[in-house]
């Protein structure tokens, strides 16, 4: 692509409405403000202030607790004087031992490897923008996979039927909910704010005043 020389930068920009497909221009936006298509309402792009700094100390944090989360216990139940102690991981065994072992690498999958995946290619991507001042090597293709697993991302729903399933535990045996039970809750929040952090446009323009 050819470098678009420095005064267009601040230019008007034009992008058509993901919703009705209306062409806005709109002049390059402050930290803080968002562009808004008048037909629609529709949010075409949003600066957020200190996006950077905010997308890494995010995951990077998300990471961490992700990481505990695999680590820790994440309840423990007891019934009739026993005691059981289960982590997120040997929860995945227990289902793999009742011939459910493509439901188990799915769950895997998805609460698992897939979010520590998105972090750590937001980590890479905005951390060399940030600290490198360039996109690192495979930069392009890394980004372009982050942003295809976004809409993918089910932490929330996995929390949410967690939830649902301790309520119903909650009447058969007794329940304490472990460290990393609360870290996947804080890591749900924090990969929720990257992703409310994480615009498209803002992304690639980063990555376009990189690459000169
Ligand atoms: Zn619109």
């Amino acid at each position: 692509m050819q470098p678009k020389p420095f005064e267009n930068q601040l230019a008007e920009q034009e992008m058509a409405c993901h919703e009705c497909d209306l062409l806005v221009s709109f002049p390059e936006l402050e930290p803080g403000s968002a562009a808004v298509c008048p037909r629609c309402d529709y949010v075409l792009t949003k600066r957020h202030q200190n996006a950077m700094e905010r997308l890494l100390a995010f995951s990077v944090s998300g990471l961490v607790f992700l990481l505990m989360s695999a680590l820790y216990p994440f309840l423990s139940f007891s019934a009739n004087g026993q005691e059981r102690v289960v982590t997120l991981l040997q929860s995945l065994d227990v289902l793999a031992d009742e011939q459910q072992v493509l439901l188990a690498l799915l769950i895997m999958v998805v609460i698992l490897i897939i979010p520590a995946a998105f972090l750590m290619g937001v980590v890479y991507v905005i951390g060399g923008l940030k600290y490198g001042a360039v996109l690192p090597p495979y930069g392009r293709r890394v980004l372009r996979f982050i942003l295809a697993l976004a809409p993918w991302s089910m932490v929330e729903i996995f929390l949410i039927g967690t939830m649902v399933s301790l309520v119903k535990i909650a009447s058969l045996a007794t329940i304490s909910l472990g460290m990393s039970f609360w870290s996947y809750i804080a890591f749900t929040v924090l990969m929720t704010l990257v992703l409310l952090h994480l615009d498209k446009v803002q992304v690639w323009s980063w990555v376009e005043n990189s690459e000169y």
